[in-house]
């Protein structure tokens, strides 16, 4: 038996999942998932095991959670009292950015750690904290396999039209690029599609990974052909607290009218914007849509308004349409943005059946309809390790 440990850590948190390998072939099966959220700052750790028992709900004090490496500790500590005897054989890790040239996993080596430290400038918010989770358990786990999955990988094979932006080629070349992100999510979703509708999987098919981070993806036989997000994680739709897609010309405003610098503008485009700053109210849609008030009506229907112009744009990059995939916490739970994202899409061939859109159903849309429309629960853990399970795999 091998044990399979997932981390995925953001600014201030760390997802965990441990995971049980029967033999080397098998798909790894999640015994506990988790997560410690608010690190440093009032943390608090949630974890059930795999059958729904709650592990635990409860506060950390600041100092058993007072960066990522306490907070791996306390990780450990509810694995070993869960699972007596669990030993880590892999780690996987989610890390935001490969660079141009990772399109898959790759074993961490104190070299490849280098490399992927030299890209925190093209991801300066969730490149460090990723791999401050993976320092942490390097030193934790100093004898397993650790394996980088990266969200940029799924897109790497993007023609060179979605790849680049209008400036000078000298700017490609260093590195300043469509990168595209939430590739874990949109390679789940791609799987997903060959075990439950493999003729969509083969078409063409947009997934819409609607979470606190929102992206959307075009594919065409599974590989991605486009994406919302670009250089960072801003670009594309508004999201909780991100701006989405922005004229470059409000940042030189910023700089040359109101007197703003750069660490002031990022704080602005990551932290202030996007569903809290229009509501001024919460970045949560769930507080959002109960609510009730103008603003937040109006920052509702600016992020279905975005995502159904990506909706348009990427159709018409993907040559037409075969199916809408919805994903992510509010792509599969709210009943409500995705009846608003498909109303009147019949020009587009979208029908969407209502009775099934409240039961949750996976397909969502009319028997009628030609392009299906369906909501699948994402799951970037178990894509994590499947990848660490293959590194344990090829290296024997
Ligand atoms: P993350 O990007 O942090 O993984 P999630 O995928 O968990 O985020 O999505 C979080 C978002 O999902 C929040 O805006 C939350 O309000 C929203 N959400 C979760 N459940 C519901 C629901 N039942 N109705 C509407 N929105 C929901």
């Amino acid at each position: 038996m091998t044990d399979i440990l997932t981390l995925n850590a953001g600014s201030s948190s760390l997802k965990f999942g441990l995971f049980e390998l029967d033999n080397p072939g098998a798909e790894p099966v999640a015994q506990i998932l988790g997560e410690i959220d608010r690190i440093g700052n009032g943390p608090h750790m949630r974890a059930r095991s795999a059958a729904g028992a709650v592990l635990s709900d409860a506060p950390l004090s600041s100092e058993d959670a007072a960066d990522h490496a306490c907070a791996l500790e306390r990780v450990l500590e509810l694995i070993a009292r869960a699972r007596p005897g669990a030993a880590i054989d892999a780690v996987g890790h989610r890390i935001v950015h490969g660079g141009p040239d990772h399109a898959v996993p790759v074993r961490l080596t104190p070299e490849v750690l280098d490399a992927l430290a030299r890209l925190e400038p093209l991801a300066p918010l969730h490149q460090p904290h990723n791999l401050a989770g993976v320092r942490a358990a390097l030193a934790a786990f100093p004898q397993a396999v650790q394996v980088a999955c990266f969200d940029t990988a799924f897109h790497r094979h993007h023609p060179w039209v979605n790849d680049t932006f209008g400036l000078p080629r000298a700017y490609y070349d260093k590195g300043v690029r469509r990168y595209g992100f939430h590739g874990l999510s949109y390679d789940y979703i791609a799987g997903r599609l060959t075990q439950i509708a493999p003729h969509l999987h083969a078409g063409r098919v947009i997934v819409a990974h609607l979470g606190n981070g929102a992206s959307m993806c075009g594919m065409i036989g599974g590989r991605s052909i486009a994406s919302s997000m670009g250089f960072s994680a801003l670009d594309g739709l508004p999201m909780g607290t991100r701006c989405g897609q922005l004229d470059p010309g409000v940042v030189l405003y910023l700089m040359q009218h109101e007197g703003m610098g750069a660490d002031e503008i990022a704080d602005l485009l990551y932290r202030r914007s996007g569903l809290l700053g229009v509501s001024g109210l919460s970045h949560d849609m769930r507080e959002l849509e109960a609510a009730g008030t103008d603003p937040a009506y109006q920052a509702i229907g600016y992020f279905v308004f975005r995502i159904r112009r990506e909706l348009g744009g990427l159709s018409a990059a993907l040559g037409g349409l075969d199916a809408l995939v919805f994903c992510g916490g509010i792509g599969e739970n709210s009943v409500h943005i995705r009846q608003k994202v498909c109303e009147g899409m019949g020009w587009i061939g979208m029908e969407l059946d209502e009775l099934r859109n409240r039961r949750g159903e996976t397909v969502i849309s009319t028997d009628l309809s030609r392009v299906r429309v369906l909501v699948i629960p994402t799951d970037e853990e178990i894509v994590i390790a499947r990848a660490a399970r293959d590194m344990l795999g090829q290296i024997g």
